[in-house]
C-alpha cells in the first residue's frame, strides 16, 4: 500500500518534467532574445524597440495559453450521470447479468445518452461509477472519467478535453506564431554573424540556438496544429478519429458534425472577439452535443420513447430521484406482470 503510494507519487513527480522540460526552453529563449539579440546586437532603436514590444505580446499569450492548457482542470460528468447508492446497491446486489442491463437500462432513460460502445451497450465506467455522457472516456492517468477526452499530454500534464480544449488550441497557435516570429526576426544576425559582420561572442551562439529551436518546434508543431484544425473542422476528438463514435444506427465518424461554421463555435463559442483569448467560451455543458443526424436525436430515440425527455436543471435532481423511486416501483411492479422488457442491445460496458 505505501509501496504504491509512493510509486504513484513519483509517476506525479516525473509527469512534470516534459512541463519543466518545456518552460526552461521558453524562459532560456527569453533571455536569449531579448538580452543577447535586442539590448547585446541589435543597434537600431526602432528595431529594438519594436522587436521588443512585439515577441512581449507573443511571449504573454504563448504563457497565458500554456498556463490555461496546464491548470484547467478536466471537466467530470455531473451528478445525474453517477450511479445512485440505491442504484449501486441494487446493481451489486443483482447476480443476473440480464437483470443488472437492466438497471443500467433504467438509469440511462433519463438521460442524454444517444453513444453506445462497439458492442452496441451502455457505456458504464466501473471505475467512477458513471454511465459515460456522449464523448466522455475514462483517463488512466488522470483516473477520472473526462467530458469530450480528447488525449491526455504529457506536454501540458494534463487531459485536453471539454474544458480546456480551446485553450490546448490556442496554445499550439501561439507557440506557432512565437516561433515564426523569433525565426524570422532572428535569420537576419544569423546570416551576419555566420558571414562574419558581427564580432564573436556569446551572442552569436545564443542566435544560431534560437533559430535552430524555434524552426525545429515550429515544424513539429505544425503537423499538431494542422491535424487539430482538421479535428475542429470535422468536429472529432482524437479518440473518435481512431474509432468512430457508436451510435443507434451504428458507428458514425461524421456523427457529431453539424457543419464548419458550428463546429467551430461548439469549441471557440459564438463571439468572433474571444475566439482568440484564452477564456472559456465553448459551447454547451460537454454532456449532450448537438447531432448530424435526427435519427440518433431524443426524438427517435427507443431508449427514451415514452419516457419524460432528460432535465438539465441540477436544482430539480432530488424531485427526479422522489419521481424516478417511484417509477421504478411502478416498474417492478410491471416487471413482475410481463417478465420486464429484454432490450439485447443493451449490455455492459466495463472499462478496461
Ligand atoms: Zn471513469
Ligand atoms: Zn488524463
Amino acid at each position: 500500500m505505501a509501496l504504491s503510494r509512493g510509486l504513484r507519487c513519483c509517476q506525479r513527480i516525473f509527469s512534470w518534467i516534459p512541463v519543466v522540460i518545456i518552460s526552461s526552453v521558453v524562459l532560456w529563449s527569453y533571455y536569449a532574445y531579448v538580452f543577447e539579440l535586442c539590448f547585446f546586437t541589435i543597434s537600431n532603436t526602432l528595431e529594438k524597440v519594436t522587436y521588443i514590444l512585439v515577441f512581449h505580446v507573443c511571449f504573454v499569450m504563448f504563457c497565458w495559453t500554456y498556463w490555461k492548457a496546464i491548470f484547467t482542470p478536466p471537466a467530470t460528468p455531473s451528478k445525474k450521470f453517477h450511479m445512485s447508492y440505491t442504484d449501486k446497491e441494487r446493481y451489486e446486489m443483482e447476480e443476473r447479468p440480464d437483470a443488472q442491463k437492466q438497471i443500467l437500462f433504467d438509469i440511462a432513460k433519463r438521460l442524454p445518452i444517444f453513444t453506445r460502445a462497439a458492442s452496441g451497450a451502455i457505456r458504464f465506467c466501473d471505475r467512477c461509477q458513471f454511465l459515460k455522457p456522449d464523448r466522455c472516456h475514462h483517463c488512466s492517468v488522470c483516473e477520472t472519467c473526462v467530458l469530450k477526452m480528447d488525449h491526455h499530454c504529457p506536454w501540458v500534464n494534463n487531459c485536453v478535453g471539454y474544458s480546456n480544449y480551446k485553450y490546448f488550441l490556442l496554445f499550439l497557435s501561439y507557440s506557432s506564431i512565437y516561433c515564426v516570429f523569433i525565426a524570422s526576426t532572428v535569420f537576419r544576425y544569423f546570416l551576419k554573424f555566420w558571414m562574419g559582420e558581427l564580432p564573436n561572442g556569446p551572442a552569436k551562439f545564443h542566435v544560431l540556438f534560437l533559430l535552430f529551436v524555434s524552426v525545429m518546434f515550429f515544424v513539429s508543431l505544425e503537423f499538431l496544429l494542422g491535424y487539430h484544425c482538421w479535428l475542429v473542422a470535422k468536429n472529432r476528438s482524437t479518440l473518435e478519429a481512431f474509432s468512430a463514435p457508436v451510435f443507434q444506427g451504428g458507428p458514425d465518424k461524421n456523427g457529431f458534425n453539424v457543419g464548419m461554421r458550428r463546429n467551430l463555435q461548439q469549441v471557440f463559442g459564438e463571439d468572433r472577439r474571444l475566439w482568440f483569448v484564452p477564456v472559456f467560451t465553448s459551447q454547451g455543458d460537454g454532456q449532450y452535443f448537438p447531432m448530424k443526424s435526427l435519427s440518433y436525436s431524443e426524438s427517435n430515440n427507443p431508449l427514451l420513447a415514452n419516457e419524460e425527455k432528460w432535465d438539465d436543471d441540477e436544482e430539480d435532481e432530488e424531485e427526479q430521484e422522489e419521481e424516478e423511486q417511484q417509477r421504478r416501483g411502478r416498474r417492478v411492479s410491471d416487471e413482475e406482470d410481463t417478465d420486464g422488457p429484454d432490450d439485447p442491445s443493451v449490455t455492459i460496458e466495463i472499462d478496461s
